[in-house]
């Protein structure tokens, strides 16, 4: 059994990041920008921000981040994301979700610019990434597909079985895995809570992606020896043992099921620091669109 690690896969990308930044830098000037745009104080989400924010100056990317007042309307905060779509300096721009219920997130993902669109919610983006043209994928599935590739882990007519089909992994990281290409190729089938009986699904996957949100729920007898694990779950447990009195788990009963794996992403240190390395690589990629 191999642990796929995350954590030293997303420090490559990030290193291999600030090399070409600071090679372009030379030769145009020019350096990629992110605009972070949070609204109202949502703790997490301030932490989310912040780490993004943190990772973009270690390589030598230019970020701002806007705080907004959570009372902020929608058309206002329409007019801050027109004006950053305008803005040359920057390549990408992201809006924190969730935001306040009186604003339509819809609306917000929809007024960014698609060739800004670093997170890959734009129906635009969706729509190539599903017809296979040139895209921005969404940082969670995109990191996923990254880390199958860095491990050489073979997918052409492998069966992925995706457990979830929310919009920022799910149905995304389905439908790349889809893609007749390199690095996917595959045979994908889609789970979720209406499943009757979900071992009779997980119990074929060569390649199985849980992203569910509920703790250890994949347990030992849901799969098949040799399986590829892939726990996208970020869930809090109490923990008694911790000072903080809690620890993070994924939503796969890592010590069990890694006894029959062949691969398995650790929680945390596995899909989790690809999603902050991929927002990266996508404002890098829309930065290079622009210079050369
Ligand atoms: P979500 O929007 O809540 O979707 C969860 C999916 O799991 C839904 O499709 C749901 O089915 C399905 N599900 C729930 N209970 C199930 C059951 N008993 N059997 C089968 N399917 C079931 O969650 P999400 O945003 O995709 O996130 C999933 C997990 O990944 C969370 O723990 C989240 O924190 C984590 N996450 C991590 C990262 C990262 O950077 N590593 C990024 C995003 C999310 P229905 O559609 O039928 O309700």
């Amino acid at each position: 059994m191999e642990i796929i690690d995350g954590r030293l896969t997303a420090e490559k990308i990030k290193n291999n990041l600030a090399t070409e930044i600071s090679e372009l830098k030379k030769t145009t000037g020019r350096i990629p920008g992110l605009v972070t745009i949070l609204v109202g104080e949502n703790p997490a989400s301030q932490v989310y921000v912040k780490m993004k924010n943190k990772a973009c100056a270690k390589i030598g990317m230019h970020s701002e981040q806007l705080n907004l007042p959570k009372e902020i309307s929608e058309n206002e905060l329409l007019e801050i994301i027109e004006k950053y779509n305008r803005d040359d300096n920057f390549n990408g721009i992201l809006v924190q979700l969730p935001l306040p219920d009186h604003i339509n997130e819809d609306k917000i993902i929809e007024s960014i610019s698609k060739d800004k669109d670093v997170d890959g919610f734009h129906p635009v983006s969706v729509g190539n990434l599903v017809i296979g043209k040139d895209t921005f994928y969404p940082c969670t599935p995109y990191g996923i597909f990254y880390l199958l590739k860095e491990y050489g882990i073979d997918t052409k007519g492998k069966h992925v079985v995706v457990v979830g089909r929310s919009n920022i992994v799910g149905k995304p990281i389905a439908n790349i895995m889809l893609q007749k290409k390199e690095g996917a190729n595959a045979i994908v089938t889609v789970c979720h809570s209406a499943a009757p009986d979900l071992k009779l699904f997980t119990r074929q996957a060569d390649i199985l992606i849980a992203a569910i949100g509920r703790a250890n729920f994949i347990t030992n007898d849901m799969v098949k020896d040799g399986v590829v694990v892939i726990d996208v779950g970020i869930n809090r447990i109490n923990d008694s043992s911790s000072a903080k009195g809690y620890k993070i788990v994924g939503d796969v009963d890592f010590d069990e099921v890694s006894k029959k794996a062949s691969y398995i992403t650790p929680v945390p240190g596995g899909v989790g620091p690809m999603t902050i390395a991929m927002l990266l690589q996508n404002t890098f990629k829309a930065f290079k669109r622009v210079v050369k």
